[in-house]
Formats: structure tokens, sequence, C-alpha cells
């Protein structure tokens, strides 16, 4: 079965109207169908819609980037973290050395101790996309065989402008 590369512009927003992220003004967004690109409702959203298609697609928390879960929430000295300087509520950082480790939320701040949010900082929000589709076309067996999508709505470009080290 052949697999499609999607592209398309987006505006993100929760359900209160707060715009969270948009592609609009910036590159639009490229994806290879059932390689988990991008999150699973919008993905369930955008199947079947053809170039030219404009949509809003209401996505839940749970297809999204999941529910809350309160066992991601610890009481942590916060000498034990790399940070250094004034914290506050709302602060985010990395709980590790390395570029994939998760990003954490400052919560509260109890004298020494900080309450850390491992989850998602959209973990348990309801999303709701608005898209223009701009292309639709089937995928290269090179992108098939990567596990995204390469280069722009037409295909050109290669994996320039992924991390992945393949040569495009
Ligand atoms: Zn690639």
């Amino acid at each position: 079965m052949s697999r499609n590369v999607v592209t398309f512009h987006y505006t993100l927003r929760d359900t209160r109207g707060q715009v969270i992220d948009a592609s609009l003004g910036g590159d639009p967004v490229s994806f290879l169908e059932g390689a988990g690109q991008i999150v699973e409702g919008l993905e369930e959203g955008l199947r079947g819609l053809a170039a030219g298609t404009r949509a809003t697609i209401g996505v839940p928390a749970a297809k999204a980037y999941g529910e809350h879960d309160p066992e991601q929430v610890q009481r942590v000295l916060r000498s034990l973290l790399p940070i250094e300087g004034e914290v506050k509520p709302g602060d985010q950082f990395r709980a590790g050395s390395d570029q994939f480790a998760p990003i954490v939320t400052v919560v509260k701040v109890e004298g020494e101790e900080l309450l850390l949010d491992a989850n998602h900082p959209l973990a348990g929000v309801d999303l709701e996309f608005e898209v223009e589709v701009l292309g639709v076309r089937e995928a290269t067996k090179e992108e098939c065989e990567h596990g995204h999508a390469h280069g722009d709505a037409r295909g050109e470009g290669g994996c320039g402008n992924h991390d992945c080290g393949c040569k495009g």
C-alpha cells in the first residue's frame, strides 16, 4: 500500500482559543503518513483531505500529548539540578545534559525543594488545529525506508532539514 506525504500549514490553539503555535509565516510542515511524525489525532483528521482543503481539527489530549500524569510531578532538591540563579514557577529546563532529556516545568518553589512537572507542557490539553492542506503526494521509497518526509511539497530537497544523518 502506498503512503502519502502531506504538506500543510497550521495554527494550533487550546480550547480557550489561545494560539499555542503556528506554522504560518514560516515553512509549512511535511510528514510521512503512519510514521508518527505528528500527533495521532491530527494525522487522523488530515487523512483523506485533498490539497487546498481548509479544516478545523479538534484533538483531545489523549490523542495529542497524552493525559497529565500526576506521578510525573515530583519534589526534587534544587541542589541536585543543573540550574543556577533564580528559579520561579513556569521556568523550564532540561532534566539532563543530552539534548533528548525531558523538559521539566517548575510548578512551585518550596525553599530548597522544587516541585517539578515532567509531563509534556501540552499534556492534558485538548487542542484545536486550523489547517490548510498545501499538497498531498505519494511518498518515495527512500522516505518510507527512512520513516520521515524529505524536502518540500514536491519532494525536492533531501534530508537536509532532518537530523537523521542521511544525505538526501
Ligand atoms: Zn531521511
